[in-house]
């Protein structure tokens, strides 16, 4: 699907102020936020409102988003830690065409906040846990700033130091003349790995990466109806933001087992029950199972194999609140195996008086049988 124009996602104009489009943002991410808004659309926009404001809130992304598209904004700012250059081509306007690819290839500040990644987390539930929901706790593993040095690497007590080697910037450039120009070649500073310090005491705790691995709980509300491949955002409870930025959102994917007797097609349920050949003669009442409980189906006499009964308002809690779903019941009239003596006699009786003919009122279908010998 194409993108929307990130100024049309906020209602604002190009030339907007940071005032307008904050202001705007805090409108429709009020109006989307899946807490409050139950359409089924809302987490999509409330995705495409926070996407738009990250973007045009940040001078130097709009920038390139201005200038680019959202080509430029989203791979200018992707995790593009390897080798980045940008070449000199004298005019020939190659700089515009590298800036483009590599987003920008321009200096990025080490120290600027990043937003943390978004994890993913699959979770098997069953099809009770999926109709009626469940309050949880999942464990996931992540990284966490170092509580002794609270992320800076040091030793308490002391401070990063500005690496010598790149002077802070993170990266170390090269420049090569050739033929068809100068190529700079900037890579990530090896001595700091493109943080621009150093530290001369290192925390002993996170030995000095400032993070440590953690296995982080979290409560979660599976919401009543959630179906098999649906997910859940929690924001804000991915991976930490990096220097102060933002925290990514933790997406669960629910995996829904199968029931051994119910089919579940949306919000209703689907079912199949047994029923002797007497009982679809002479009609009988049977007990279904719900994921209410027992049930009492009357089956009407001269009940035809394959009939389906509704069972109004047992099946699944719409997820999103619109009412409940129906139970459909299927009866299969079971043929009977191993009769006994007296049980065939009995039979024998029934099609002596009977005859041959079916006695049925689907007339339409023994027609078309009758229809189907004629050739013969
Ligand atoms: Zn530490
Ligand atoms: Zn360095």
């Amino acid at each position: 699907m194409a993108k929307r124009d990130y100024y049309e996602v906020l209602g604002v104009s190009k030339n907007a102020t940071k005032e307008e489009i904050k202001k705007a943002y805090r409108k429709l991410s009020k109006k989307y936020h899946p807490d409050i808004n139950k359409d089924p659309d809302a987490p999509e926009k409330f995705k495409e409102v926070k996407e738009a404001y990250e973007v045009l809130s940040d001078d130097t992304k709009r920038a390139q988003y201005d200038r680019y598209g959202h080509a430029g904004a989203t791979q200018g700012f992707g995790g593009f830690n390897g080798e980045e250059f940008e070449a000199d081509f004298g005019g020939f306007g190659f700089d515009d065409l590298f800036s483009s690819i590599f987003g920008g290839g321009r200096r990025r500040d080490p120290n600027a906040p990043r937003a943390g990644a978004d994890i993913q987390y699959t979770m098997t539930i069953s099809f009770e846990e999926a109709a009626f929901g469940k309050e949880t706790t999942i464990e996931i593993p992540s990284e966490e700033t170092c509580d002794t040095c609270h992320g800076s690497g040091a030793k308490p007590g002391t401070t990063p130091e500005t690496c010598p080697h790149c002077g802070g910037s993170g990266q170390i450039s090269s420049e090569q003349r050739t033929a068809f120009g100068v190529f700079v070649n900037r890579r990530v500073c090896y001595q700091c790995n493109g943080t621009g310090k150093f530290i001369r005491h290192r925390c002993t705790t996170c030995g000095g990466s400032g993070k440590v691995k953690k296995r982080r709980k979290i409560q979660v509300k599976i919401p009543a109806g959630v179906d098999d491949g649906q997910q859940l955002r929690i924001q804000g409870k991915g991976e930490p933001g990096i220097n102060g930025g933002p925290s990514g959102d933790l997406y669960i994917v629910f995996h829904v087992q199968e029931h051994e007797f119910f089919v579940r097609d949306g919000d209703d349920i689907y079912c199949e029950m047994p029923l002797t050949f007497a009982q679809a003669a002479l009609g009988d009442e049977i007990e279904v199972p719900t994921l209410y409980g027992k049930v009492k189906l009357k089956i009407p006499a001269g009940t035809q194999t394959g009939r389906k009964f509704r069972l109004s308002g047992k099946g699944i809690k719409n997820v999103h609140g619109h009412g409940i779903g129906d139970q459909y019941v299927t009866v299969r009239v079971v043929t009977p195996t191993n009769l006994t003596e007296k049980q065939k006699e009995l039979l024998r009786e029934f099609a002596a008086i009977s005859g041959n003919q079916p006695d049925v009122q689907e007339e339409s279908f023994f027609d078309k049988v009758k229809r189907a010998f004629k050739g013969d």
